[in-house]
């Protein structure tokens, strides 16, 4: 079985990825934010009967958090150019700190010294 390909205009994409905290997401109204999170929450029946109502916001979400490189479809749709993830030492290979350092930078922040 294959869903149609899902559709859904750019305002429904940003909200998709503000939602997930990507780059390029626009946060909506309240309404939206908590319908967003109650689809997140919803189980495979509850999720088909939310997408009755609003195809286009559970399409967008089943993209972003569903399939492999989804956000990056997105972002890629919208024209949202993100840069690679790179330490200060422009170590581009990771794994990355949530600071954006890599782990020989942490290290060296660890013991106090300025990497
Ligand atoms: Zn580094």
């Amino acid at each position: 079985m294959s869903l149609p390909s899902p559709t859904f205009n750019s305002e429904t994409a940003r909200h998709a990825l503000w939602h997930y905290g990507a780059d390029g997401g626009y946060q909506p109204g309240s309404f939206t934010q908590k319908l967003m999170v109650a689809i997140d929450a919803a189980d495979v029946v509850n999720k088909a009967r939310l997408r009755a109502c609003y195809p286009e916001l559970v399409d967008a979400m089943n993209l972003a958090a569903n399939q492999e490189d989804g956000i990056r479809r997105l972002q890629q749709g919208l024209g949202v150019t993100v840069a690679p993830l790179k330490c200060r030492c422009g170590d581009e290979d990771g794994p990355f700190t949530e600071d954006g350092l890599c782990e020989a930078c942490e290290r060296r922040a660890a013991v106090g010294g300025v990497a």
